[in-house]
C-alpha cells in the first residue's frame, strides 16, 4: 500500500491529526514541530498520545513526520539565531521521542554570505550537539531549491554536512520534488539519472521521506513554489511515476500542496493511489 498523507495542523493534539489524516484517505502525515515561525511547542498531553497509538495502530499509521520551523538556520551568521536553532533542535528532538522511530524534518539553512563551505560547518556543528546516541528519531535534512543562500540545493551540500555528521546512522534524508526539480535535477525528463546521482553522491539507504509538490516554475528556476498535483511544470506523470519507482514506492510520500481547503488533498491522495495501483 502507498503511504501517502499531506501536511496538517495538530494544534488540537496527536489523535485528532491522525483521525483528520485518515479522514482525507491518508494513511501518514506531516505537522510543525511547534508555530512554523519559532515560539513554544505545546505540552505534550499523555492522554492524547495513548489515544493516538491506539488509533495508529488500527488504522495501519506507522509513519509521522514532525517538520522544524523555517526559522531555524544553524548556518546563520548571527549568533543569536543559531542561538535559537540550537535550542529548538535541544527541545524537539527528546519530545520526538514520545512517538519514537519517527522522522524530523529540517531546512538545511542558508549561509547568508558567509559562504557555502561556513554554513555547511555550522549545520553540521548543531547536529553534532543535537544528536543523542540513544534517540530512536531520524533527523531528515531536506533537499533545497537553492534559493538565495540556501543550502542543500545540491546533493553535495547534504552529504558533505553528513560527512562531518558524528551520529551518522540518526541522519537521513527528505527529497522535496519542487525543490529538487527548482534545483536542476530533472525528475521529469531522468528520474533514474535523478536517482542515480543521488546514490552516488548522498546514497539512497538516507533517503527517508519524500515531499510530492508540483511546482510553479520550470527546472533549475531557483524559486520554491509549490504547485497542486499536476498543475505545475513537473506534471501528473511524473510525480505519480515518483511514487511507484521501484526504489521509491515504499517511502512516505507528503503533499505541501497550495489548496484552498483541505479536500483538495483528499482528491490528490486519491488520484496518486489509484495510479499506484494500477
Ligand atoms: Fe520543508
Ligand atoms: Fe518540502
Ligand atoms: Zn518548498
Amino acid at each position: 500500500m502507498l503511504t501517502i498523507g499531506c501536511h496538517l495542523s495538530i494544534s488540537k493534539g496527536y489523535a485528532a491529526i491522525a483521525k483528520e489524516a485518515v479522514g482525507l484517505g491518508a494513511n501518514t502525515f506531516q505537522f510543525f514541530s511547534r508555530n512554523p515561525r519559532g515560539g513554544r511547542a505545546k505540552a505534550i498531553d499523555p492522554e492524547d498520545l495513548e489515544a493516538f497509538r491506539a488509533y495508529a495502530r488500527e488504522q495501519g499509521i506507522s509513519r509521522i513526520l514532525a517538520h522544524a520551523p523555517y526559522t531555524l538556520n544553524p548556518a546563520s551568521a548571527t549568533e543569536k539565531t543559531r542561538d535559537f536553532a540550537r535550542s529548538v533542535l535541544a527541545e524537539d528532538l527528546p519530545r520526538m521521542e514520545h512517538t519514537p522511530h519517527q522522522l524530523y524534518n529540517m531546512h538545511p539553512g542558508c549561509h547568508v554570505g558567509q559562504g557555502v563551505e561556513a554554513g555547511v560547518e555550522l549545520i553540521a556543528a548543531a547536529l553534532n550537539e543535537a544528536l543523542r546516541p540513544e534517540q530512536t528519531t531520524t533527523l531528515l535534512l531536506e533537499t533545497m531549491a537553492g534559493k538565495g543562500s540556501e543550502i542543500g540545493g545540491r546533493f553535495e551540500e547534504l552529504a558533505a554536512i553528513i560527512e562531518r555528521v558524528e551520529l551518522q546512522e540518526k541522519v537521513g534524508v527528505c527529497l522535496d520534488t519542487c525543490h529538487v526539480w527548482d534545483a536542476g535535477y530533472d525528475i521529469a525528463g531522468n528520474l533514474d539519472g535523478v536517482l542515480k546521482e543521488f546514490d552516488r553522491v548522498i546514497g539512497l539507504d538516507r533517503l527517508r521521506a519524500i515531499h510530492l509538490n508540483d511546482s510553479l516554475n520550470p527546472c533549475g528556476a531557483h524559486k520554491d513554489r509549490h504547485a497542486r498535483i499536476g498543475e505545475g511544470h513537473i506534471g501528473f506523470a511524473a510525480l505519480s511515476a515518483v511514487t511507484r519507482h521501484p526504489l521509491l514506492r515504499d517511502l512516505p510520500f507528503y503533499l505541501e500542496t497550495p489548496q484552498d481547503d483541505l479536500s483538495g488533498y483528499a482528491d490528490e491522495i486519491a488520484r496518486l493511489r489509484s495510479a499506484w495501483s494500477e
